[in-house]
């Protein structure tokens, strides 16, 4: 009798637990008619589901979508197999008396909270322990309101569900999908903790490139204010302060796109130093290296950012008032001395070789900044995506290095060129590019490449690291 009765229970759940696919009139019940409630309710009208609000009151305001009922929350909850708790977490204590009302029903819990890992436990999971009768599912918070209602979803499109029943999250899953949004599953509702963390995070692994790229872009362009201008008035009582608006931007530009270009690439050399130096690729990389690794790309996309700015400002040498003059005052001291002076074929050379590496550098260096998009990263497999990063991107570092070699190589022994006894800048862009390209070059000889691509593998030199509390694999550096 009791095994009877209780299939019935929850084959009538199960019933009520029907795809929201298959039939488009289901009703969704919505706790709250504030903004979020009320964006979600229009959606879900606009996508053929009937929405019911369960409301503090009852009265229909002008502001309640067209179509949707307004009830109290005990009734609302009677009507909907699925209620979205569209209320803030610190007034969840307003469904406690409802405990009855809403056993077995799929409760979507949209929260977020004002800070990172405000509370102890995520606000789903507070609302699992008040309500433990009901299947709780963590989705939507990562969408605003203004997106529902505007419908600018591009930006926006994935939903974040997480839960512990595996039937509820489903349903949840398909109303996402009937909203034309794209449901990603995460797991148990532990993980809700993370998506609640997600929409309160700012751009945390663009804050490294960033905060570097301007602490370096600050001090070299104070470094070339004294040298370019503060030095010549000084000794020379000349005003250069022009310089400040296009020369010395694109002297900044080119150093600080060499520069990150070689950083992207100085954890793969360190890391491939400590595996050689340990033995094992199991033992855990500094956090540093760790999170080193991890901004990769996006030192490479301010690198490139850098670089595009400098080929702009290039491009506009030949217009600039200075240059002009320059050219023209050169012309008429030879008119007026009545001498021409003969082509330098060995600068011709020179100069012809600068802007042929700069151009051809920045061309692979584009082609680094598209792949590493994730549509087309997405579209080439392993070896390929490799392949453009770490070999094309050494080729891109080799031709970049080698087109500031060649602007300023011949000034590199000459005594006037260090004011103050301080290099011109683009000697110090040099130094962490070339230092990259010498350490590689070592560690190509069969006779460190050999180990290491074993160690890669997995071999270990010294059995000590094989204890299972030291096993640790770092994918990052494979
Ligand atoms: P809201 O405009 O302040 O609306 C909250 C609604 O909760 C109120 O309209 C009210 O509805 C109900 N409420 C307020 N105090 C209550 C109480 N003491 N007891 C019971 N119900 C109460 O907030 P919202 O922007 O819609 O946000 C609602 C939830 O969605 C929040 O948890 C928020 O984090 C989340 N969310 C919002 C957005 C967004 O873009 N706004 C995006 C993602 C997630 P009644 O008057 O009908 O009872």
């Amino acid at each position: 009798m009791t095994r009877n009765s209780s299939n019935t229970r929850n084959s009538s759940n199960t019933m009520a637990l029907a795809p929201s696919t298959a039939n488009k009139k289901e009703v969704v019940c919505i706790f709250g008619t504030g903004d979020f409630g009320r964006a979600l309710g229009q959606k879900l009208i606009q996508s053929g589901y009937r929405v019911v609000f369960g409301s503090r009151s009852t009265k229909l305001s002008s502001l309640i979508p067209a179509g949707a009922e307004v009830l109290s929350h005990a009734e609302a909850a009677q009507r909907a197999a699925i209620i979205i708790v569209a209320v803030q977490r610190q007034h969840y204590s307003f469904l406690l008396p409802l405990a009855e009302a809403l056993q077995g029903k799929v409760l979507v819990d949209i929260s977020n909270n004002l800070k990172i890992d405000q509370y102890p436990e995520s606000n789903a999971q507070h609302l699992a322990q008040l309500l433990p009768a009901a299947k709780v599912v963590k989705a939507f918070n990562t969408v605003s309101a203004w997106a529902l209602q505007s419908g600018t979803l591009d930006a926006s499109r994935q939903v974040f569900v997480c839960g512990d029943d595996m039937e509820a999250k489903r349903l949840v899953m398909d109303l996402v999908r009937a909203l034309g949004l794209t449901p990603l599953d995460q797991g148990s509702l532990l993980a809700a903790r993370e998506i609640e963390n997600y929409p309160l995070q700012l751009f945390p692994s663009w804050r490294f490139p960033i905060l570097l790229s301007l602490g370096l872009t600050i001090f070299f362009f104070l470094y070339c204010l004294a040298l370019d201008v503060i030095y010549p008035y000084v000794y020379q009582k000349k005003d250069l302060s022009f310089l400040i608006a296009v020369s010395i931007p694109n002297e900044v530009c080119p150093v600080l796109a060499l520069m990150l270009l070689g950083l992207v690439y100085v954890p793969g050399v360190l890391a491939a130093i400590l595996q050689l130096w340990r033995g094992t690729k199991y033992r855990r990389f500094p956090g540093w290296l760790d999170r080193w690794m991890l901004c990769r790309k996006q030192l490479g996309l301010v690198a490139l950012a850098f670089a595009s700015v400098h080929v702009l400002y290039t491009l506009v040498t030949p217009i600039r008032s200075y240059v002009k003059w320059r050219a023209s005052s050169q012309a008429v001291s030879q008119a007026l001395s009545n001498t021409t002076q003969p082509l330098n074929t060995t600068n011709a050379w020179l100069s012809d070789s600068y802007l042929a590496l700069g151009i051809l550098g920045f061309f692979l260096f584009v082609l680094l900044g598209i792949t590493s998009l994730p549509s087309v990263s997405n579209s080439v497999n392993w070896r390929e995506f490799r392949f453009v990063q770490s070999k094309l991107g050494y080729l891109t570092l080799v031709l970049c290095t080698a087109h500031t070699m060649v602007y300023g190589g011949k000034w590199f022994l000459v005594p006037s060129s260090y004011k103050w006894y301080l290099p011109p800048i683009y000697m110090l862009s040099l130094i962490i590019p070339c230092a990259v390209l010498v350490i590689k070059f070592v560690l190509i000889f069969p006779c460190l490449d050999k180990p290491l691509t074993q160690i890669r593998q997995g071999w270990e030199r010294n059995p000590r690291y094989s204890e299972p509390s030291q096993y640790v694999i770092n994918k990052s550096a494979v």
